[in-house]
């Protein structure tokens, strides 16, 4: 509960226009994706860095909570008050590009920038940005950085990670910092980007971001595979990749996601099918594309691909892609629950992680369909549960889950960060040494936690 004395305080800052704490903000401000609610104690609209600088010194002081939000479309509670504690909201006055340097394909951006919108405006002017999370309309980049946002197209172009270069951001006793450079070499100093890309908040407030761009491609054709059994889909994805072809994107569906995608929609997909691969290739040359794609048709096939269907046309393309944009929302009608999950692998281990999964889904006799980014390791899990009085059993099987993934060399997370929702997970995945460096590692920078506590297992 915070107290009116620092209620006041807080408003004294910011002006009563940009400091809540009525009932209407709390519960706008209670929620993300996971749709856990914690309810906080106030929200404040920052206007400007010196703002963000007041406020975080203040809250230093007092040892008050602070959560920075983005869009709060998390999907693990990184945004979550869960201790309660003030919502430091930057959607409202964070919102602007400051500088598309074209002679040095470099943007400034302040961190609530839509990542959707970033992209229009950068491609208008044959610009490209290309982290692409399935949530790019409303996410924003801030809150990408903040989790390391990936999508469909890191298989070709990387996540978000690979386009930071520099950022300014504010720490828990209010000092401004600057890090990176807009140099592509930098090597001074220690990475204080790549320390605050994925911190999910817990460290430091980003106040404005220096991204990467390349030139747009001028074309792009996609092309679905189809395949008997999912080990045949899974070798074709890691044999493909590394014979040099490089396609922007390899996007899975396994059989239970094919069916429950087609019982909804009717699209003509083969139900019969183990997996379906949807992969798509770009340049600046058609003949360039004809190549990837006869080149792409030949590895599939070498791996018993029974179909390789090329569209021809913009309407085939959208139709190809349907299947994977509404795979997620399909599958629900295997349960009422849904616990999903986003574990990654080095590529070459997907057939044995899927394997597993089929085992895990045996053991415990659930429906796990899977579907994801198969072109970098990514898949997402969806153990799928029928009566809610299973859910302990649920999450057991989840928990094999996570271990099976980390014992392939793969990690609890592709893109959806820890956040409360795996935050028991941790020591899974990391040594007592390891957590002991993230510890440390905070409490560096957050000495008194006032930043985000209890998120990342820390
Ligand atoms: C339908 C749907 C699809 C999705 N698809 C994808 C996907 O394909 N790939 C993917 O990677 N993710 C995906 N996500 C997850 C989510 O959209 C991403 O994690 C996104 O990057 C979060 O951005 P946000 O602005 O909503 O951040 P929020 O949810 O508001 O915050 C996320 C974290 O960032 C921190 N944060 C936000 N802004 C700042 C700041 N300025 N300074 C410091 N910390 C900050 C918060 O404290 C929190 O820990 C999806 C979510 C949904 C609902």
């Amino acid at each position: 509960m915070l107290d009116s004395k620092h209620f006041n305080n807080l408003q004294n800052i910011v002006g009563k226009q940009d400091c809540y704490n009525d009932k209407a903000h709390l519960i706008a401000y209670c929620y993300d994706a996971t749709r856990e609610r914690y309810e906080p104690d106030a929200v404040v609209y920052p206007q400007n860095e010196l703002q963000v600088s007041e406020i975080l010194k203040y809250c230093n002081t007092h040892k008050i909570t602070l959560i920075p939000r983005g869009a709060g479309s998390g999907f693990t509670g990184g945004a979550l008050p869960s201790s309660g504690g003030v919502i430091l909201a930057m959607e409202k006055h964070f919102n602007n590009i400051l500088e598309i340097d074209e002679k040095n394909l470099i943007a400034r951006v302040q961190p609530a920038v839509i990542n959707k919108h970033f992209q229009n405006i950068i491609e208008q002017k044959g610009l490209f940005y290309p982290p692409d999370p399935a949530s790019q309309d409303y996410s924003t980049l801030g809150g990408n950085v903040s989790e390391n946002a990936g999508g469909m197209r890191a298989a070709k172009y990387g996540i978000t990670k690979d386009y930071v270069m520099a950022l300014r951001a504010v720490l828990p006793n209010g000092d401004i910092i600057r890090a990176g450079k807009k140099t592509i070499k930098d090597v001074a100093g220690y990475n204080i980007v790549g320390t605050l890309i994925a911190s999910e908040g817990t460290l430091a407030v980003i106040t404005e971001l220096t991204l990467k761009l390349i030139a747009k491609p001028r074309f792009k054709r996609s092309a679905m595979g189809i395949f008997a059994t999912i080990d045949d889909a899974m070798n074709a994805v890691y044999k493909t990749m590394a014979s040099g072809i490089t396609p922007v994107a390899m996007e899975f569906l396994d059989n239970l996601s094919i069916c429950a995608v087609e019982d909804r929609f009717h699209k003509g997909l083969p139900k019969d099918a183990g997996a379906i691969i949807i992969t798509q290739v770009d340049g600046d040359l058609q003949e360039l594309l004809d190549y990837q794609l006869h080149a792409l048709q030949a590895k599939f096939k070498e791996n018993n691909c029974k179909e390789f269907k090329i569209a021809q046309n913009e309407q085939e393309e959208e139709d190809l892609w349907f299947a994977r944009r509404n795979a997620s929302q399909s599958i629900t009608i295997y349960g009422k629950k849904k616990l999903n999950e986003d574990i990654t692998v080095p590529r070459a281990r997907l057939p044995e992680l899927l394997a597993g999964i089929g085992e895990i889904s045996k053991k415990y006799g659930f429906k796990i369909p899977c579907f994801g980014h198969t072109g970098d390791g990514n898949v997402h899990t969806n153990v799928m549960v029928e009566d809610l009085k299973d859910l302990q059993r649920g999450h057991e099987a989840i928990t094999e889950i996570f271990k099976l993934a980390v014992d392939l060399e793969g990690t609890l997370s592709g893109e959806h960060g820890i956040g409360l929702s795996k935050a028991s997970f941790m020591e899974l995945a990391f040594t007592k040494e390891e957590m002991n460096l993230f510890r440390n590692l905070k409490r560096a920078f957050d000495p008194n936690n006032i930043l985000n506590p209890g998120k990342m297992g820390l």
